[in-house]
């Protein structure tokens, strides 16, 4: 696809995200979602083009390709994964010739990868952006990471596109591949008021790319799709994750490839102006546009959504474990400091004990050396026992005396620490009850 088709598809998954009906667990997340996009979109644009303008990493990363097994035993059946009712090239392929044929798959291509991978990197970004320290040299900013699921939305377009899936080669380099690429992204620069000097799209008062009176009908539909089709959450029950999303919308694209162009074809012969001609382009290529174009938006939506309450529930999970050691700390700060009050008069008691037991120490140490002194003898070693017994004196009464300020400091902070263990326990309770508001077993995320 090309760089208007690829910027404009990423724009509708994020009008579907503001516009569509997001089912309830994941709504309040999906217009923060947008919140943050709005914030960064202008800049980051062109991440969209990125793959195409500066990796160029079309093979591997941007096709996976697939062909029938033809060496495939006479009634053999493959299975294709079960994807969401709402995808129309999932309807088309289940009503396909070669729905459950053997088909063989080029292992070298890595679309599915390339969207895993980037879907798991944004996550992790996040997590870094939050955990990291403002200023931190290790930081990403916000700028790249949206960059980043502008160029993961060009991976997930590229696997929607049916000849990125289809390992047959046409005439002339692709000549038909290329022409089908063109005609979309003219009717998308004809749809839109385009900003040359720029390179990007004028927009709209909402911030999406600013529509032309008269708009070419396969845009209308995409754009009326963006906001009605029903939004359904799940990956489709034979899928979990980006990966294998990713895997069955290639297999369909493969499939839709076969009505795009079809088998009775020569591939190697079909010029651009032969497919002109053919029935498949006069009478179906706008119907499989439709479907080919809605699904890129919707799946663009469903993978970066997908990702981004990944995130936002490991950020609701982080702060709840952080207010659990707030509240863990602070009941046992007031633990101690009521054990520090209720011991105090038993620990005072005893430790004024002490104080006499070693204050008779020094009388009697005292007499010693007043002896020993009187007798006119040696009083070395009798100056040395008193000199500790008045150490061990002083010591006492240090503690004493500390066990005092203790208590004194215990008693004015309690009142203190009560309500730190009020705030700590609201705080987890209000945490627990938002986290269960999103508590939902059948997300499958
Ligand atoms: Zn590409």
């Amino acid at each position: 696809m090309k760089k208007y088709t690829h910027a404009w598809l990423a724009m509708m998954a994020m009008k579907r995200i503001e516009k569509a009906k997001i089912p309830a667990r994941q709504s309040d997340d999906a217009k923060a979602l947008i919140t943050w996009f709005k914030n960064y979109r202008d800049f980051v644009l062109s991440g969209a083009w990125y793959p195409d303008s500066v990796f160029k990493d079309m093979t591997p990363s941007h096709i996976v390709k697939y062909e029938p097994d033809t060496s495939a035993p006479e009634g053999a059946t493959a299975s294709f994964r079960v994807m969401p009712p709402t995808l129309q090239l999932y309807q088309y392929g289940l009503r396909s010739d070669m729905y459950g044929k053997p088909f063989l798959l080029n292992k070298r291509h890595n679309l599915c990868d390339r969207c895993e991978s980037f879907t798991e990197s944004l996550i992790d970004s996040f997590k870094i952006l939050t955990m990291e320290n403002e200023g931190s040299p290790i930081i990403p900013s916000n700028n790249h990471i949206a960059m980043r699921f502008f160029i993961l939305s060009h991976y997930i377009a590229d696997g929607h596109m049916p000849l990125h899936c289809d390992a047959r080669s046409f005439y002339n380099d692709n000549e038909v591949h290329a022409f089908i690429e063109d005609v979309w992204d003219q009717q998308v620069r004809a749809s839109y008021f385009i900003d040359d000097d720029n390179e990007r799209f004028f927009y709209d008062p909402e911030g999406y790319p600013l529509k032309q009176p008269e708009m070419s009908e396969l845009m209308q539909y995409v754009e009326e799709e963006v906001e009605t089709r029903e939004f359904v959450w799940s990956w489709g029950s034979g899928c979990g994750n980006t990966w294998d999303y990713m895997s069955g919308i290639t297999q369909y694209s493969y499939l839709m490839s076969y009505r795009l162009v079809p088998a009775d074809h020569v591939p190697s012969e079909i010029s651009k102006n032969l497919y002109m001609e053919s029935a498949a382009f006069r009478e179906h290529f706008f119907e499989y546009s439709k479907v080919i174009l809605g699904d890129a938006v919707e799946s663009i939506a469903k993978v970066w959504l997908h990702a981004w309450v990944r995130y936002r529930d490991w950020f609701r999970g982080t702060e709840l474990a952080y207010f659990k050691e707030q509240q863990k700390k602070a009941d046992k700060d007031l633990k101690n400091a009521n054990k520090t009050i209720t011991n105090y008069p038993a620990d005072k008691q005893k430790q004024a004990g002490k104080v006499e037991d070693a204050r008779k120490a020094v009388a009697s140490k005292q007499a010693d050396y007043d002896k020993a002194l009187a007798k006119g003898g040696a009083t070395e070693r009798k100056a040395e026992a008193l000199a500790k017994a008045q150490e061990k004196l002083a010591d006492a009464r240090e503690t004493l005396a500390q066990l005092e300020a203790d208590y004194k400091e215990a008693e004015s902070s309690l009142e203190n620490l009560k309500a730190l263990l009020l705030a700590a326990q609201i705080q987890v309770k209000r945490k627990e009850a938002e986290i269960k508001r999103y508590a939902d077993s059948n997300s499958g995320i």
